[in-house]
């Protein structure tokens, strides 16, 4: 928001969520040396971890024309409509490049004493406030708990706070961990609301509200920061792409139907990494709104459920795939029948829930329930179908959504008892022994490591019932490093990880770093944590042949003999799709998703999308 020309463009947003009664702040973000580009600049030439340039350091010159650039984005926002502005001053952006020791090196009026490095931000905030008025609303947001090392102490912290209020900020938001710190801060594995006692450090301290964030995805969660004191109000993003109606649906009492975000990023900040437009996992509609329009499969669409044959539908499969397509079928008025083999709907969310940081992953499920409930699918646990019950019910479409099969790789003694699947571990709950070769580094096999390095994994080993988010904060801030006590600039400390009862060796044939196809956001963390767990990452691995001694390999071209108890196999997947050709021959209508249509590169945002697919002219 530079000029008047963009003000028009905006006005279509602002004009939009007024006309549903919302207000709307603009965010205001110099990103300094974070930014994606050879010119970028910063208040002294350091280049972050995280970026391939350097930065130009900032003339004096620069540095005032800045703070007028952040005064006239605010007033431009005024005139588009905007209820307020939010100013950055967080996540290691420029406003915080000023503030903190570890950034700004400068000799000048800008950095040194704690004055000078808090003089861009305070100025920033004093131009904005004249610029936009006294009753335009204007967000501050510090970053309170920096996670790097000459980051901000807390007295820095509280010391800005004050400040930042005296000149004239109507509400402060917190801010929480730099981009460039090895912390995970937003990611599934952070257990939710665990930044909310940083917030609570200086409630009641200022007379202006204060936000708290991170990992708030319930109204239940929201509800109870509220009413323990921890904040003024909370603040969400992610969760309303996951569920736009997640405002309503809390208001009418109806938050059992919210599709909760599950964290994982995948189709949304690592599509944006990956230079694509944002969506969400649990909800393929976000950001397709306007290029995914939703006329039904064929036009024999019925509104109610006195449906002939001609309308049943049989869905065979209830994971992701065939629940995502179970409810939006259903949702259009068709009788859906939906076919599970199992004694429980999720398919593979059933393994994938248990693997310690992935509780979130029980609430898609709780939503699917719910969806499938509310939308009158009828559910047949217990019920695997063959292509001639298919037929002989004469449904009017099938949907196979019946998944994948584990592969099996062709390896001398695959077949000995050490040698067990990830269903053996995950599902079936068997035993495994204290020493444990995995074949496979994909997601699984990750997954799999994080399971049996965790002290939860035995209590889900016995199958002891799980809850919804088990996580526990003081384990995740030991196993990160993460002090409340603030011993040390930036809020960290040393990192405690698990001592793990088993050794694991994590294995893949290919040449790569092991695990460089996990998400762009979330891998490092994964990778970090089995390092830390000692776990042993290899690649270029040929597996030669199993037996009482344990696993024979090469590593690199050198025999190698892991004398372990257990294998288990991560190898990827192969389709299961035997119904399909048979009700093709027949006659059937047939739609094949998810798994049953591609195991290669199969995930749960490729198989709820899927499944939300057929039901619009996009399919
Ligand atoms: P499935 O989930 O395999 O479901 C198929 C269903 O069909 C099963 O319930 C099966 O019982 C049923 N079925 C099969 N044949 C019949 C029949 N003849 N009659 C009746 N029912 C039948 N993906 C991600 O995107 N992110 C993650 O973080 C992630 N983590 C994972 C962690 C683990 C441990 C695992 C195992 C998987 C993970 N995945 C993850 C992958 C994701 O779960 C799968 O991509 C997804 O479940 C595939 O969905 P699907 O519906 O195609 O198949
Ligand atoms: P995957 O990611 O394709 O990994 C399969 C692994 O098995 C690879 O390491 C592969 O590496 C190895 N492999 C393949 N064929 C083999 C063979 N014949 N013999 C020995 N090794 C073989 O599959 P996955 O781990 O089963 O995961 C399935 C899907 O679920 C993935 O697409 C993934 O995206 C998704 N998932 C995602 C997450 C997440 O956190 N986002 C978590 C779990 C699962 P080499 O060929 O190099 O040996
Ligand atoms: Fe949340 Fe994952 Fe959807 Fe992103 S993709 S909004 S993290 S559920």
């Amino acid at each position: 928001m530079s000029s008047r020309r963009e003000v028009a463009k905006h006005q279509n947003v602002t004009a939009a969520v007024h006309a549903e009664g919302g207000k709307i702040c603009m965010q205001i973000l110099h990103a300094g040396r974070y930014s994606m580009h050879p010119l970028l600049v910063a208040p002294s030439p350091l280049k972050a971890p995280i970026s391939p340039f350097k930065p130009w350091g900032m003339s004096q010159r620069l540095i005032r024309a800045t703070i007028d650039d952040f005064a006239n984005a605010a007033a431009l926002s005024r005139e588009a409509g905007y209820d307020g502005v939010e100013i950055m001053g967080s996540e290691g952006y420029l406003i915080n490049q000023f503030i903190a020791p570890r950034t700004n090196h400068r000799k000048d009026d800008w950095g040194g004493s704690f004055e000078n490095r808090i003089r861009f931000p305070l100025k920033i905030m004093r131009k904005v406030r004249e610029k936009a008025g006294k009753d335009f609303i204007v967000i501050f947001r510090i970053s309170m708990l920096d996670l790097v090392d000459d980051g901000s102490t807390w007295e820095e912290v509280e010391q800005l706070a004050f400040a930042i209020e005296a000149a004239g900020a109507s509400i402060i938001n917190t801010g929480i961990g730099w981009h460039e710190a090895r912390v995970p801060t937003i990611a599934t594995l952070v257990p939710r609301g665990a930044y909310i006692w940083v917030t609570k450090r200086l409630m009641g301290k200022l007379k202006i509200p204060l936000i708290a964030t991170n990992r708030i995805n319930t109204p239940e969660k929201a509800e109870e920061i509220l009413r323990e004191g921890f904040a003024n109000i909370v603040s969400m993003a992610r969760p309303f792409l996951a569920d736009p109606d997640f405002m309503r649906k809390a208001q009418s009492q109806q938050a059992d139907e919210i599709n909760t975000c599950i964290a994982c990023n995948q189709a949304c900040l690592d599509q944006i990494f990956r230079g694509k437009t944002a969506s969400c996992l649990v909800n393929p509609r976000a950001c397709k709104e306007f290029t995914i329009t939703s006329p039904p499969i064929t036009s024999h669409q019925s509104t109610n459920h006195q449906s002939t044959n001609h309308h049943k539908v049989a869905i065979v499969g209830a994971g992701p795939a065939g629940l995502s397509a179970a409810t939006e079928l259903a949702a259009m008025g068709r009788e859906v029948h939906l076919f599970e083999a199992s004694s429980e709907i999720g398919g593979q969310f059933n393994m994938a829930k248990r693997i310690p940081g992935k509780e979130e992953f029980y609430e898609t499920l709780r939503y699917f329930g719910k969806m499938i409930e509310k939308n009158g699918v009828v559910l047949h646990l217990n019920t695997r179908v063959d292509a001639d019950f298919l037929i002989k019910n004469n449904f009017s479409e099938v949907v196979v959504s019946t998944g994948v099969v584990p592969r099996t790789p062709n390896i001398e003694g695959i077949t000995h008892p050490k040698v067990l699947s990830y269903l053996d571990v995950l599902l079936h709950g068997k035993p495994v022994g204290k020493t444990v070769a995995l074949i496979g580094a994909g997601g699984i096999g990750f997954d799999v490591a994080m399971f049996l390095t965790d002290h939860k994994s035995e209590s889900i080993n016995n199958h002891q019932p799980s809850i919804i988010n088990h996580q526990s904060i003081p384990h995740y801030q030991s196993e990160w490093g993460i002090d409340q006590t603030y011993q040390h600039r930036g809020g960290i400390t040393k990192p405690h990880p698990e001592q793990p009862e088993r050794q694991v060796w994590l294995l893949q044939r290919s040449k790569g770093k092991v695990g460089e196809r996990l998400g762009k956001t979330t891998g490092w963390a994964h990778r970090m944590t089995l390092k830390s767990r000692k776990v042993q990452m290899w690649n270029e691995v040929v597996y030669l042949k199993v037996d009482d001694a344990g696993l024979h390999i090469t590593v690199h071209g050198k025999p190698q003999l892991l004398e372990v108890e257990n294998v288990v196999v991560c190898a990827g997947q192969e389709s299961m799709r035997d119904l399909y050709a048979p009700l093709v021959t027949a006659g059937v209508k047939v739609h094949l998703i998810g798994g049953a249509k591609e195991a290669a590169e199969l995930d749960a945002k490729r198989a709820i999308e899927e499944g939300y697919l057929i039901t619009t002219s996009n399919y």
